[in-house]
């Protein structure tokens, strides 16, 4: 029996890898996401079930959940290096006129790859198991980051082939396009502040302590350069497709080349055609292709004498940094401005570019008054490259402590790169940031109100939150600057009609953190009034369906001050919709002040479908078994955890076919 459960697993094991590097490494998947899911759950469960047969490179183990409180720090084998750059055919024309100088009048071939923009990895393998992957930090140590980048589905965890006993293989680990704009427009509808960029956020991932985090960003990791003591390849291209024959992601688009003419055509393709490319690149990287070659050419203090960064030109100038500024977002969050000396660039005239956070101030060690190279990328802000020429300052810039707008002390959680002002009800960019969210269009939708007349209102003493909104009258608003009759009127009007928006926009607006629109419908629909909702417990919120811990806290917080309790009971008392209108449509009452937990695989209905079903019959879906659970329908398949659960609470676990028959 247990011999057999050990081969089922083994080769539901091979099979989810094989399917994992179909889809992530080739990108050619051959079963249905569906099908793929159906096995890694099957694979789960009869690891739950087998404990014995646990193993680390088992392909569960991407999902994370190891917690890495420190980062050690380990020395690389063999350091990293950085790249010389150039910026032109000169620069690369000189680049072989030193390499012959050392080399002698020989035909030197070379290999052409682009140059990804993530953060760079080196990942140890040993027996043709994965069992470090360790960040580059100064070239000399860096961070060990295994248990994130195992997450990588991309990254292979066992070889395959004919892979040598022992190698780093070093990388870039990039977040695409597709991937971070997702993860982003996420960010949004939560009401949180977007990242400013895929390399900055690719190698913030590899540092979140929560390695079950990163497993859930759309990370990728291209390869490039195989090291190690006595390998068995003769050139850079030769490397290149045995990593990829063990398994790795290298690009196809790395190009074996005659001579420097070669490298000129591929710049020039490239130069054109990389805005097509799923992910950033800056450039291309160019490297001698013999390792004979190579290991007679060295390495400077820096960088490899056999290799060369080529940088595209990108649209740059030069300018002063006149100040730093510091706004404060509507959720606290800090992000530091650079005020340049106006400057033409790229056909407009650049007045202002995004530093981001302190980590990259710091970074550039940018001071008031120096002269900086400034550059528009993909990014609609432009950014600062670096310092050009070191002005007055002879001390590096210090980063704020305190809000620039209400002087509270700024805080800075545990892995994050934002600095925040925790005085959200007494900051006034947060508090106007939080009532224009209330009047946006996905809101409250208030029409003839806008950030301006927002910012100018709670300026005069007319508003401080948005259940004063209600209260305005056309006399007040009047006088206001450029405040016409017509546009009073419209205004007052809009807040007026404001009070049709159905209860799950009012949720919405309320901006709740991490309730995001699709959050707040739910919710309205599981407690259908803001009282229920009120009065629900942490426990209860986090049994609807969808709902997590995080969210569950955010709404319990939200609820708990007193302050807020005091907006909505003046909005309710305005008319400000706090209800349902209508019961959603129903099929029936059948299953009305039932809660169900749905479990496992089912033959008539998707899951979905079930959940449907039961809300439609006037029931509740739960996510997880609890002392107020009515039922559990279970399919096949259904978790062990859950299980033993129901039976532990007496909660009656129900077939399919028993929830069919409750409906009749
Ligand atoms: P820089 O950070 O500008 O010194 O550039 C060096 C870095 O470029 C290396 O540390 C790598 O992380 C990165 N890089 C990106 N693509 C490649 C590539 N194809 N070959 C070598 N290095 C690369
Ligand atoms: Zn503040």
């Amino acid at each position: 029996m247990s011999q057999a459960v050990y081969q089922q697993i083994k080769e539901l094991r091979e099979q989810i890898d094989l399917h994992n590097y179909e889809y992530y490494t080739l990108d050619r998947p051959t079963i249905s996401d569906f099908e793929f899911d159906q096995k890694l759950k099957k694979l789960q469960e009869l690891e739950d079930q087998y404990p014995e047969y646990f193993d680390e490179n088992s392909p569960t183990q991407r999902v994370g959940g190891a917690i890495t409180k420190n980062f050690e720090t380990v020395v690389h084998e063999h350091r990293m290096y950085s790249l010389e750059n150039s910026y032109s055919k000169e620069d690369l024309v000189e680049w072989e006129n030193r390499i012959q100088r050392i080399l002698g009048d020989v035909p030197i071939e070379y290999v052409c790859e682009l140059k990804y923009d993530g953060a760079s990895i080196s990942i140890t393998y040993e027996n043709g198991k994965l069992v470090r992957a360790v960040t580059r930090g100064d070239g000399f140590q860096g961070d060990e980051v295994t248990a994130n980048v195992k997450t990588i589905r991309s990254v292979p965890l066992l070889l395959k082939g004919n892979y040598p006993e022992k190698f780093d293989i070093r990388g870039e680990i990039i977040l695409p396009f597709a991937g971070f704009e997702k993860m982003n427009q996420a960010l949004i509808d939560i009401g949180e502040e977007p990242y400013s960029n895929p390399r900055n956020t690719a190698s913030g991932s590899l540092k979140l302590q929560d390695s079950a985090e990163v497993a859930k960003r759309p990370l990728d990791c291209l390869l490039y350069y195989v090291i190690g003591e006595r390998l068995p390849f003769e050139t850079q291209f030769e490397s290149l497709e045995a990593a990829r024959s063990f398994g790795f992601k290298v690009p196809k688009e790395a190009r074996l080349v005659k001579n420097l003419d070669g490298v000129f055509e591929y710049i020039n393709y490239w130069d054109t055609h990389r805005h097509d490319l799923p992910y950033e690149t800056d450039g291309v990287v160019v490297k001698v292709n013999n390792f004979n070659h190579q290991q007679e050419l060295g390495y400077t203090a820096k960088s490899p004498r056999w290799a060369m960064a080529y940088k595209f030109k990108s649209e740059q100038a030069t300018s002063r940094l006149l100040s730093i500024a510091y706004q404060v977002g509507r959720t606290g969050a800090i992000t530091p401005v650079a005020n340049l000396e106006p400057v033409q660039l790229a056909g407009t005239i650049v007045k202002r570019a995004s530093l981001h956070n302190a980590d990259q101030i710091a970074k550039l060690d940018i001071r008031v008054g120096d002269e900086v190279f400034v550059e528009k990328g993909g990014e609609i802000i432009p950014k600062i490259i670096s310092v050009a020429k070191r002005g007055n300052e002879k001390f590096p810039t210090l980063y704020i402590t305190h809000c620039p707008e209400c002087n509270t002390e700024l805080i800075r959680k545990e892995g994050e790169a934002q600095h925040y002002c925790p005085n959200f009800y007494g900051c006034p960019p947060q508090i106007i940031g939080r009532i224009e969210h209330f009047i946006s269009r996905k809101a409250m939708d208030i029409e003839g109100l806008g950030g301006e007349t927002v910012a100018l209102l709670y300026k005069n003493g007319l508003i401080e939150n948005y259940a004063d909104l209600y209260t305005l009258k056309v006399e007040q608003i009047l006088p206001l600057e450029r405040m016409a009759q017509k546009s009073a009127e419209n205004l007052v009007s809009g807040v007026e009609n404001s009070k049709l928006i159905p209860f799950e926009r009012v949720l919405f607006a309320l901006g709740i953190r991490y309730v995001g629109e699709t959050v707040a419908k739910k919710l309205a629909k599981h407690y259908q009034n803001i009282d229920a909702l009120q009065q629900a417990s942490f426990m209860d919120l986090v049994m609807v369906d969808e709902i997590g811990e995080r969210i569950a806290q955010s709404v319990i917080d939200f609820f708990a001050n007193q302050k807020n309790q005091q907006i909505i009971e003046r909005l309710k008392s305005y008319g400000v919709r706090f209800e349902l209108d209508e019961a959603p449509e129903k099929l029936s009452d059948k299953l009305v002040g039932k809660i169900f937990v749905v479990s496992g695989v089912f033959a008539k209905f998707s899951r979905d479908e079930l959940k449907k079903a039961i809300e439609d019959n006037g029931g509740k879906v739960g996510s997880s078994i609890s002392a107020k659970t009515n039922f559990v329908v279970a399919g096949d398949n259904m978790g062990p955890a859950k299980l033993e659960k129901a039976t532990k609470l007496g909660v009656p676990i129900i077939s399919e076919d028993d929830f069919v028959g409750m409906l009749a």
